[in-house]
């Protein structure tokens, strides 16, 4: 199945974990290979770091927040134009270029 979601799209949390669901935000990467998606503001995952040297810097010790990775499954596009998340088709506009639309408005998400 071809990946429809990029970079920079607000996707919409539709399963998962009870945290996330119904979370908004926008992917930040997206791994086709391995149907990940990683999405601003969900998944966050906690890592305890220890003072380490880097390049001559030392960095603080404490917790750092990242953002974890999603299966693809469990996110939807959101529409920009009726804001709901959808699913996306493609269409081909008049010179034959495809492009993503939205199924529930036909909208032009591209
Ligand atoms: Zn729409």
């Amino acid at each position: 199945m071809k990946v429809k979601i990029r970079k920079g799209d607000v996707v919409e949390v539709i399963s998962g974990s009870f945290e996330d669901k119904g979370k908004r935000g926008e992917v930040i990467k997206v791994s086709p290979k391995k149907s990940r998606v990683t999405v601003q503001g969900v998944s966050i995952r906690k890592k305890h770091q220890s003072q380490v040297q880097t390049q001559g810097r030392s960095m603080n010790p404490g917790i750092i927040e990242f953002e974890g990775s999603i299966d693809i499954s469990n996110v939807m596009v959101v529409c920009p134009s009726c804001d709901e998340p959808t699913r996306v088709g493609i269409q081909r506009d008049e010179d034959g270029l495809p492009h993503r639309v939205c199924k529930r408005c036909e909208a032009k998400i591209d």
